[in-house]
């Protein structure tokens, strides 16, 4: 037995070790092959969320890394940062710090805070802002200055991070998204601020309408006021006098007003368009002048119109908006100043660049000036001092508000300058281009001062009548051509009527010739309107082709003056019809042309 036992471990124990260490050898291979086969699954795993990362980061405006948050290794990072930030993807693998560059300190210190009081329970979503320093020249130039500040560089973009937990193992990573939302950021303000204005707009208009429509219907309740008085004191005439009188000066404002309001929609719809016609500066000078001498005189206020250092006389523009302006200036400091005061107006030439005349047109008054806190709203619409100002000295506020849109579509600029209690001065600087052909300059605008002979002529228009003069109206408005008929017949005028344009251009051609003086024209009217009438009747073969026509209609606008104007009628009259003004342009045309004697 015993020798049995030494034999089998003699010669068995070997075998059985070399078993072993062959089943060893066969279970290691299998485990490693198994492990790398798992190792080889797990790379292909590895390199295949890698593509779906590379392919999910191209052509996007976001960039992301995964960081490892047991020690916060980089250990993916999408294979557009470094396009995106300029920064070197190795660096930041290297050193995580290097992210810092991408945040303020502040927002690095508040990240690194919060990270820490995370309890890890809850899902952590941290966002923040940041800037690239590849993509922005201003960030970049910053941080390649070491004393730099660069706290605020790339403020100017709008771009958003995120940290989010991608699982609550240990082998937990952060996921850190950049997300450049500047283009949307940028369309989202931009609508805002669209909608803002378009809502500022709307506002104004809606302002603006129950503004007009209070400032409309206060003169209107005052004229129907007045005139129901006027019925009910019919037996008084004196009375009756006064109510008309205050119901007549109520329109006269109602008109102006109307007008203003007018003008005003105009400018706020961009329809009001300024003409580039040749114009003379003295022949403005002395419109106003000859416009506001009597009246300051009567309010016993001195007056003095004065051109500086002119050396040339015409230039282009326009002339009646141009006019517009100063006379509102002009009128303001007439009504603002009280009698033994002065209102001075200057007309300076500054210089003369690349044919451009700089001019300065300054209205100063000696009168109640302005309050200074008033002075920053004075150009906005419906704007007075105070409640009393409307009271003492009427007006509606709108003058200074398109006088200011008017100079600035001349791309000029008023400058005011006032005093309480000792005066005001409006100032306009626009730059005008000078006209070609002659330029005669008087030495100041007194020479410039109608001869005797356009004296004379001046003082037969003052005393003209409409006494025998042979009128053809053309007017469609049954009401209006009553008025009109009885009116001019009551101071000596033959009239006759048509109903529209039509009828006028007939009653014209069968006339005699020269069997008229003028023709009164309405605009709108059925048929044929005033203006097509007119044309016609200047291309007439008739020797009285040339018969003085005056519009007549309630198209109140520059626009519609100047188009009678260049249809070739000889003077618009706005509605309603101002008789003075008929009786004025009527006696003009006659005397002035030699077809009645001065
Ligand atoms: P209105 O004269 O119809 O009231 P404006 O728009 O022309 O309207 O003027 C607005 C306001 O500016 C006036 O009501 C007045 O309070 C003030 N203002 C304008 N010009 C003068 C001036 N020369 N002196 C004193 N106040 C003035």
């Amino acid at each position: 037995m015993g020798m049995i036992l030494e034999y089998i471990d003699y010669h068995l124990l070997p075998l059985s070790l070399l078993l072993a260490a062959i089943i060893f050898a066969v279970c290691c291979l299998g485990l490693y092959l198994g492990e790398r086969r798992r190792a080889r699954r797990i790379e292909s795993e590895a390199a295949g969320e890698r593509r779906f990362f590379g392919a999910f980061s191209v052509n996007r405006q976001e960039f992301f890394l995964l960081v490892r948050k047991r020690d916060l290794r980089i250990v993916y990072i999408s294979p557009n940062f470094e396009e995106m930030t300029g920064i070197n993807a190795e660096l930041v693998c290297a050193d995580i710090e290097v992210l810092k560059r991408l945040v303020s300190a502040n927002t690095a210190r508040n990240i690194v805070e919060q990270l820490k009081d995370w309890d890890g329970e809850q899902e952590l979503k941290l966002e923040f802002d940041y800037r690239m320093p590849g993509a922005d020249a201003e960030v970049t130039d910053c941080l390649e200055d070491p004393k730099a500040d660069c706290e605020d560089a790339g403020k100017n973009r709008q771009r958003h991070g995120l940290v989010s937990l991608q699982s609550d193992e240990d082998s937990a990573c952060y996921l850190v998204v950049f997300c450049d939302n500047t283009e949307d950021y940028k369309i989202r303000t931009t609508m805002k601020a669209e909608l803002e204005q378009a809502y500022q707009e709307s506002q104004a208009k809606t302002d603006f309408l129950s503004k007009m429509s209070h400032e409309i219907r206060t003169p209107m309740n005052g004229i129907l006021g007045m005139l129901s008085l006027a019925r009910s004191h019919v037996k008084d005439p004196r009375q009756t006098d006064y109510y008309l009188n205050r119901a007549e000066s109520l329109s006269q404002f109602l008109l102006t007003l109307i007008n203003d309001i007018l003008d005003m929609s105009r400018i706020e719809s961009g329809k009001m368009e300024l003409e580039a016609v040749p114009f003379d500066l003295f022949k403005v000078a002395e419109k106003l002048d000859s416009m506001f001498r009597n009246t300051t005189e009567a309010k016993n206020i001195r007056w003095e119109i004065a051109m500086q250092d002119f050396d040339v006389s015409r230039v282009v523009g326009d002339e009646l908006r141009l006019t517009q302006v100063i006379i509102n200036f002009i009128s303001n400091a007439v009504k603002f100043t009280p009698a033994g005061g002065a209102v001075t107006v200057t007309f300076r030439q500054m210089h003369k660049i690349d044919g451009n005349m700089h001019l300065m047109i300054r209205v100063r008054d000696t009168g109640k000036g302005i309050k200074a806190d008033f002075i920053s709203r004075i150009f906005r619409p419906f704007e007075q001092e105070d409640a009393s100002t409307a009271h003492h000295y009427g007006g509606s506020g709108l003058g200074m508000a398109i006088a200011d849109n008017i100079v600035k579509l001349m791309d000029g600029q008023i400058i005011v300058e006032s005093e309480e209690g000792k005066g005001t001065e409006f100032v306009v600087y626009i730059s005008l281009p000078i006209a070609g052909g002659e330029q005669i300059v008087p030495e100041s605008w007194y020479d410039a001062r109608p001869e005797e002979d356009t004296e004379d002529l001046k003082k037969a228009i003052e005393e003209f009548t409409l006494e025998g003069v042979r009128l053809l109206l053309a007017e469609d408005n049954d009401v209006n051509a009553e008025i009109a008929i009885e009116i001019m017949e009551m101071e000596g005028a033959v009239l006759e009527r048509a109903c529209d344009g039509l009828e006028a251009v007939r009653m014209f051609e069968e006339s005699p010739e020269h069997g008229y003086d003028a023709i009164l024209m309405d605009i709108q009217m059925p048929n044929m309107n005033g203006w097509e009438a007119a044309a016609q009747i200047r291309k007439s073969s008739r020797p009285d082709a040339d018969i003085p026509i005056f519009a007549m209609s309630a198209n109140a606008f520059v626009e519609d003056k100047r188009h009678s104007i260049e249809i070739g009628m000889n003077g618009h009259i706005s509605k309603p019809v101002d008789y003075d003004e008929v009786r004025e342009l009527v006696g003009e045309a006659l005397l002035s042309h030699g077809r009645r004697d001065v």
